[in-house]
């Protein structure tokens, strides 16, 4: 199923991200992740690709085991930075080609060195695909503006370029102030922007995340988080604890104002997701009639 007809059926689509596994390791561990995910009735699962730059991602494999063997509809990432035109198109025929149905197109992290002119944004490949392809596609979104972008507005007016292209949806990055991200969505909205945004949710439950992804994105990160961290960091079960607590409230908060989805990431953690789901499905099948 195309991940716009979700939108138009449903409130709310509630999403997990998931990475795949590299490329010598076993699969067992993600498919023990799967078995555990499909109970929680994602609406769909989104498959990282290629993280880093390397371009021997499990992507595609990741995403044929998640619709054939698990039922659950896949969006699988797509870079183009660090790509030739033909192996963008190799990579998008053979997703076509095992019925996958929507890709999240992504420029990527440019790698010092190795930038290929072929695609400069992620807009050129989200015409790339349309030019060839049916297949449904969802962009990338900055509530607190890229990195690269010398202010918000810049960055929505370049959105509003790959949107206008024919993306559907788009998924945020992860935020933790939603005060900055509902006023962002605003912004959004005034710039004609219009088709809906998934809320980009990463619960904190490893010390590491803080050194890690979340400085890798830039994201503010509000007082209480701070405090909470300065306070558990050393013992990671009552880190987990208040990170799940965090993100539950941060959900909620968000539904409460009537967001268009949730895209939670997951980072494999099948544990971590089924506490918050658990925590918050009565209120999305409340909103979801
Ligand atoms: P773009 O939309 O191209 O934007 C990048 C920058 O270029 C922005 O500053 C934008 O304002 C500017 N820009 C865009 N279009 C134009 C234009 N026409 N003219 C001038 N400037 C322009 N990375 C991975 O490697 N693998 C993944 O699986 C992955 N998944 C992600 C999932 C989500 C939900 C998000 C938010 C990020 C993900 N990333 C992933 C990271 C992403 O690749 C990086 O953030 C990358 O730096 C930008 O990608 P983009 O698709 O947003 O780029």
């Amino acid at each position: 199923m195309k991940i716009n007809e979700l939108f138009k059926k449903k409130k709310v689509v509630y999403s997990f991200e998931i990475f795949p596994p590299k490329v010598n390791d076993g699969i067992d561990k993600i498919l023990n992740t799967l078995d555990s995910i499909r109970d929680l009735r994602p609406d769909y699962v989104s498959i990282t690709y290629s993280a880093g730059g390397s371009k021997n991602s499990r992507t595609k494999e990741i995403a044929q085991i998640v619709k054939n063997n698990y039922g659950i509809e896949p969006l699988a990432h797509l870079t183009c930075v660090n790509s030739t035109r033909e192996e963008v198109e190799r990579a998008i025929d053979g997703l076509v080609d095992i019925g996958v149905e929507n890709v999240l197109a992504l420029r990527g992290d440019r790698i010092e060195g190795e930038i290929k002119s072929d695609f400069s944004h992620a807009s050129d490949l989200v015409e790339f695909i349309k030019s060839r392809s049916d297949i449904n596609v969802a962009g990338a979104c900055y509530p607190e503006g890229h990195p690269e972008s010398a202010n918000i507005v810049e960055d929505i007016r370049n959105l509003k370029i790959k949107v206008n292209k024919g993306v559907t949806h788009l998924n945020s990055q992860l935020f933790f102030d939603n005060d900055d991200y509902l006023k962002y969505i605003d912004m959004l909205r005034l710039a004609g922007i219009d088709v809906p945004v998934q809320a980009g949710v990463m619960p904190l439950v490893k010390a590491s995340q803080f050194g890690g992804i979340v400085k890798m994105t830039g994201a503010k990160i509000p007082s209480k988080i701070s405090r909470m961290y300065s306070k558990f960091a050393d013992d990671p079960d009552a880190l987990a604890e208040a990170g799940i607590a965090y993100a539950t409230d941060q959900i909620v908060d968000l539904l409460s104002s009537g967001v268009d989805g949730i895209h939670l990431y997951i980072m494999n953690n099948a544990y971590v997701a089924k506490r918050i789901t658990d925590n918050i499905r009565p209120i999305l099948d409340k909103l979801n009639g």
